[in-house]
């Protein structure tokens, strides 16, 4: 859409099930504010939407599980993840939450508009009912045997030990996962969505209309509108969620899927009484944020109930990203692999920028991309640091010393073709990083604003100011030279300041800060020009934009993060530690294994002879273990289950060919195996007698 009125930014609702992580500010948050403040900085008008989306069965089942109800689950992780995205600098014009009676509202109407236009379709259908809750159960909440492997704990949509697909009817003495009750079949009528209906205008919309949009999200639209779409369930058997507002619909919810992103109209409302004005007005240019797992829900589903509806604007972009993995492995909630944010910005107060920038460089826009800790601290130290803030650094520290702490003069009659080269570049930067936020290319808008840094600190080099300033006394004439280049580096910095703002917010501000002027000055339509900083003014003492992460911090940082990897209960556990802040843990098996496999770990018992607390790590014991052949060192992470003096003498087994690695600076030679319960207790695993050091375990 070209020359949008207003715009309306929305960026996908997280669900109140848990705190959330770096893969979702890297998948919808992060760029959707980076485009919003790009927007605000050019005084467009625009509104950005968040909430949390606090419906849907888990809910419920967590709330059963811990024995509180589901709005007390919501509202204890709608605090938090509110709370994270403020830290982060998620600068939402609203986050609200789809457990508001005004979303309450919009939604039942939104459904009876739908309803009463004849666009449902009802069905009925038989589905698993556990009486002793009453409640109806999704295929995750019945448990079985498998047919195919016999496993006595499959689910009613897979078995996790074969990988077989299954459906609840081929389990064998079908259980509730909620109540251990027997389930009975029970009839149920929903109400369900045609979208084959809308498959040709979809097509029309989107396969013809909507060829610019990114090609992982256009590519997905094409491949669900080539297989052909179905009629969708919009309603559910549940007590938690939008009651159904029909007359013979006790018990019956919308489906989340129908109210989530209808949340965001919602949000609109409670936001401003102008809303109508963004969602109705063909001019405004309507921008959906969210990962890719979403991409049917923003671009089929949504859409169809928005053109059914009638009255509401369709998304113009949906910009989606794929996922971001951590160390070359998947995010998982319920392993707790992932790198929370609630728990980020206590390790690394003050450096919110800092994982901003990484999550916007290392961006999974085309694919999915890989965290790691180390090119958190590779970006961190050798771009910010070294790159972007030691260009400010040194301009700040030179014009202190060469320039009295003012801003010199630009002398036009000296300037040479390195200084036009420059002025040149930082206009050329300006189009470049907008023309990429436009196409909502972060990554690269970002590398431009790095690069316009970089060529400063070779203009720099260049110049060598400082060794002008030695040759002063001889050849006063030479004060000139210092001014230009001083000049032109204070206003790239301005230039820099508000090329990097819509990124790294909090930079921007430090740097009026040090450039002692207001916000105003951030406005896009200032950037490109060189007389942002008034000639004779005078500046403040620089102060350090990035500090240098060391190698201690990531260090711990990779620890944390295997140590609190959290493994299925029935299953040996090593060096783990109850640090969940995760959502409980949901247990899985491990894929089957062939003995080859198993024969190539070297399984060893051996007895305890010494154990210490390791020092700064307070679930860390360094042990020593006699293996007979030979004598090791092993750490493990299990200070808070035992006493150090009191599993002296204990016989353990241990994984005696694992590869070392260094904890806390301790080289661990092996692992210890534990078992665990469902409540976390550990237990060390043995021999039911003891046995000679060495002894082999197979
Ligand atoms: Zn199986």
């Amino acid at each position: 859409m070209n020359n949008p009125k207003r715009y309306l930014v929305t960026a996908a609702l997280p669900y109140a099930n848990g705190p959330v992580h770096i893969g979702h500010m890297a998948g919808c948050y992060l760029p959707a504010d980076i485009y919003v403040r790009y927007l605000r900085a050019q005084k467009r008008d625009v509104k950005f939407i968040g909430g949390s989306d606090e419906h849907g069965v888990p809910i419920t089942i967590r709330a059963m599980k811990e024995g509180i109800t589901p709005q007390q689950v919501v509202d204890r992780f709608h605090a938090i993840i509110k709370e994270s995205m403020e830290q982060m600098g998620i600068s939402f014009d609203i986050y609200s939450r789809t457990s508001n009676p005004v979303h309450h509202e919009t939604a039942s109407a939104f459904f009876k508009k739908l309803y009463d236009d004849g666009l449902f379709e009802e069905k009925e259908s038989e589905q698993y009912y556990d009486e002793k809750t009453k409640t109806f159960l999704a295929d995750r909440y019945i448990t079985g045997t498998c047919p195919v492997c016999s496993n006595p704990n499959a689910y009613g949509d897979q078995c996790e030990k074969c990988g077989s697909s299954l459906s609840p009817e081929q389990l064998i003495n079908p259980r509730s996962a909620l109540s251990d009750a027997v389930p009975v079949k029970k009839k149920t009528k929903h109400w369900y969505f045609p979208l084959q209906n809308y498959e040709p205008w979809l097509k029309e919309w989107i396969i013809e209309g909507h060829q610019e949009w990114k090609n992982n999200v256009y590519g997905q639209c094409k491949s669900w509108l080539d297989s052909g779409l179905q009629s969708r369930a919009m309603t559910r058997d549940s007590n938690w969620g939008i009651k159904v507002p029909l007359p013979d619909a006790e018990g019956k919810v919308l489906y989340v899927w129908f109210d989530a992103p209808i949340g965001y109209i919602s949000a609109t409302k409670e936001l401003t009484a102008d809303w109508a004005d963004y969602w109705c007005k063909e001019d405004t240019k309507l921008v959906h944020f969210i990962g890719k797992d979403n991409i049917v829900f923003h671009c089929i589903i949504f859409p169809s109930m928005l053109k059914a509806h009638g009255n509401f604007v369709l998304p113009d972009n949906v910009p989606a990203n794929e996922f971001l993995n951590i160390e070359g492995e998947k995010v998982s909630t319920s392993r707790n692999w992932a790198v929370w944010i609630n728990e980020y910005v206590k390790d690394f107060n003050g450096c919110e920028d800092v994982m901003r920038y990484v999550l916007c460089a290392n961006a999974p826009e085309t694919k999915d991309n890989d965290f790691t800790w180390k090119d958190f601290q590779d970006r961190n130290n050798s771009e910010l640091v070294s790159i972007f803030g030691n260009f400010v650094n040194r301009t700040w520290v030179l014009m202190h010393k060469l320039c009295g702490g003012k801003v010199p003069k630009l002398h036009e009659d000296i300037l040479d073709d390195k200084d036009r080269a420059l002025v040149a570049d930082i206009a050329a930067a300006k189009e470049k990083v907008q023309t990429c936020i436009e196409e909502f290319k972060f990554r690269d808008a970002l590398f431009e604003v790095i690069d316009l840094s970089r060529k400063g600190n070779r203009y720099m080099q260049e110049k060598e100011p400082w060794i002008l300033a030695k040759q002063l006394a001889e050849n006063p004439a030479l004060q000139k030279s210092i001014d230009n280049c001083m000049h032109l580096c204070l206003q790239l910095t301005a230039n820099l300041a508000i090329l990097i703002n819509p990124f790294l917010p909090s930079t921007a501000k430090k740097m009026l800060q040090m450039m002692k002027v207001v916000e105003k000055m951030l406005d896009w339509e200032n950037a490109g020009k060189i007389k942002l900083l008034s000639v004779g003014y005078s500046l403040r003492e620089p102060q350090l934009l990035f500090r240098k992460i060391e190698d201690e911090e990531i260090a711990a940082q990779i620890e944390k993060l295997k140590n609190g990897l959290i493994k299925p209960a029935t299953e040996t556990k090593v060096e783990t530690t109850n640090n969940i802040a995760a959502p409980a843990a949901e247990t899985s098996a491990k894929t089957t294994i062939q003995y080859d496999d198993f024969a190539k770990l070297n399984l060893k018992v051996g007895t305890i002879t010494a154990a210490e607390k390791v020092e700064k790590a307070d679930k860390l014991l360094k042990l020593e273990v006699d293996l007979g052949f030979e004598k090791r060192t092993i750490v493990s992470g299990i200070a808070l289950h035992f006493d150090p003096s009191a599993i002296v003498g204990k016989q353990v087994v241990v994984v005696a060919n694992l590869a070392p690695r260094k904890m806390r600076g301790i080289e661990s030679n092996g692992m210890i195996l534990m078992a665990e319960d469902a409540s976390g207790n550990l237990k060390f695993v043995n021999p039911d007698e003891p046995v000679e050091n060495g002894s082999g375990v197979s």
